[in-house]
């Protein structure tokens, strides 16, 4: 198969709302970015159902709609998008390499992406209990009765018990949407109070179709192939003592891990695997590669947050390429503040005629004669 070569002044990786809105941010500014699809195309948005907090939208939204609007948004100003499973990444030097797979089981490189800029909007995936029975189908019972997504596998619990484990925002949310199927939904939470937001707790409290079991932690999900899902082996977080709890569908809401394992090693991140960013910018520890949205932030973790750390990451992106040093016809390069850089890297010149090292360790250096 041929191998395609991009070359691009933005690459944006990931497609939720940070990497759109930095791509709505970046193609207004001239830049023509490209946005590489990750294997969620939309992000977290796309699996949830209303959105009721975006400011704009008074009546709510769906998340996939919106995400859909932030898509044609981003590409009514030249936005590319394309789908590729980056598999390997350069940033040892600029212009960065990504080298793009068409899926992630495939063995060949097929597109090679060169990057004076890129950001990093690659978002957060759903956590696991790790528990026995959880993993994906024919191993366990993932896909099979189990789900991190009450939007996408409600529907196929119409008129079936179920349980939803977490204490969050997510969990309550899941456990309201699923109300419309299922015929009973237990709740359970491994302490006795939930974190979620007191208007979500409200909702849940309110649902005659929810049951909260508190202090309830699961030991492993039991089923068969052929029959799914058929009960969870459940403990007291207090007392430890355990049962069988019958049900025919477990929905695991206890959040999320950012996409960040591309960039181990290689950018510096928390010991959770959160981008670390400097300062009020979103500038990573390596220039010209910046981070946006879940994959940098684990506090705030909202699509409002997302998409406004994707506008502060375009605009640094924006200013960075505006800063480089320009060659001169004298083999020189010049930066917009009038520093040169001379021919042979050893050394900068500033404005007011001092000469700075180029070394890394600042170790005196020839004045470019
Ligand atoms: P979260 O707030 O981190 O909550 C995760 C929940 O899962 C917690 O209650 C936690 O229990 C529980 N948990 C974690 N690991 C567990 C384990 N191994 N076993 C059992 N339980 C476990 O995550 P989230 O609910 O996904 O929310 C993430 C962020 O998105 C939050 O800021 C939230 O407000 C936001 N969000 C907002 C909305 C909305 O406004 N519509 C919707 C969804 C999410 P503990 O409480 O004991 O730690």
């Amino acid at each position: 198969m041929s191998q395609t070569e991009i070359t691009r002044k933005v690459v944006i990786l990931g497609s939720g709302p940070a990497g759109l809105t930095a791509a709505i941010y970046a193609s207004r500014a001239q830049l023509e970015p490209i946005v590489i699809d990750g294997p969620q195309p939309g992000g977290q948005l796309t699996i949830t159902t209303d959105v009721e907090n975006y400011p704009g939208f008074s009546k709510g939204i769906m998340g996939p709609e919106m995400m859909n609007e932030f898509r044609a948004q981003a590409e009514r100003f030249g936005t590319e998008i394309i789908n590729t499973w980056i598999d390997k990444i350069d940033l040892s030097k600029r212009p960065f390499t990504l080298h793009g797979k068409a899926s992630e089981d495939s063995q060949e490189i097929t597109t090679i992406i060169k990057a004076e800029t890129l950001i990093i909007s690659t978002g957060a995936s759903a956590k696991w209990l790790g528990v026995p029975g959880e993993e994906p189908a024919p191993e366990g019972l993932g896909g099979n009765g189990v789900s991190a997504c009450a939007t996408c596998d409600g529907f196929f619990f119409r008129g079936k018990p179920v349980v939803i484990v977490g204490g969050g925002d997510t969990a309550m949310e899941e456990a309201l949407f699923l109300t419309r199927f299922a015929s009973k939904v237990t709740l359970m939470h491994r302490r006795d109070s939930f974190r979620a937001s007191k208007i979500m707790q409200e909702r849940v409290f309110n649902s005659e179709k929810i049951e909260v079991m508190w202090n309830t932690g699961i030991r492993e999900i039991v089923g068969t192939k052929e029959e799914g899902v058929t009960g969870v082996k459940i403990f007291n977080t207090q007392s430890n003592e355990e049962s069988l709890f019958p049900t025919q569908g477990v929905f695991v809401a206890i959040g999320h891990k950012p996409n960040t394992d591309l960039f181990k090693g290689v950018l510096e991140m928390d010991e959770i695997g959160y981008l670390k960013t400097e300062g009020r910018t979103m500038k990573t520890n390596i220039e010209g590669v910046f981070a946006c949205g879940d994959a940098q932030d684990s506090f705030y973790r909202q699509a409002i947050t997302a998409a406004g750390t994707g506008c502060m990451a375009a605009i640094d992106a924006e200013r960075y390429l505006d800063n480089l040093p320009v060659p001169m016809l004298s083999g020189d390069e010049v930066t917009i503040e009038g520093e040169i850089v001379t021919a042979d890297h050893e050394a900068i010149i500033m404005p007011d005629g001092e000469v700075i090292s180029n070394h890394a360790d600042g170790e005196a250096a020839p004045a470019g004669d």
